[in-house]
């Protein structure tokens, strides 16, 4: 578990930039767990979202897909969210929280 308390408030752009990496690797680190140990991924999860929060950083596109924009709880395929690939003119992935339900969708866009 990561402190947050160490860490001054101060939005300096290097303390941003420090917190938004701390946070990609809480998260990387968080999916890589998720298959062994689901609860202590899920609160790796939660530390990541806070420091994002608290130092308003935005997750990259490659990081996003972790998360449900239902319960905002950490989806990792295979282990409590189910990728789908829609059908229908709009080529879509559905990607299911299998925590709260909720189908985040993913557009793909065309060739
Ligand atoms: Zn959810």
């Amino acid at each position: 578990m990561v402190s947050l308390s160490g860490l001054s408030p101060v939005k300096s752009r290097r303390v941003k930039e420090e917190a938004a990496a701390l946070a990609a690797k809480l998260t990387e680190s968080s999916v890589a767990l998720a298959p062994t140990d689901l609860e202590a991924a899920r609160r790796q999860a939660a530390t990541a979202r806070r420091v994002r929060l608290r130092f308003n950083v935005r997750p990259g596109p490659e990081l996003k897909r972790f998360t449900c924009r239902g319960c905002k709880s950490l989806i990792v395929p295979g282990v409590n969210a189910r990728v789908r690939v829609g059908r229908g003119k709009q080529k879509a992935l559905r990607i299911t929280c299998l925590e709260c339900g909720r189908v985040n969708r993913k557009i793909l866009g065309t060739p």
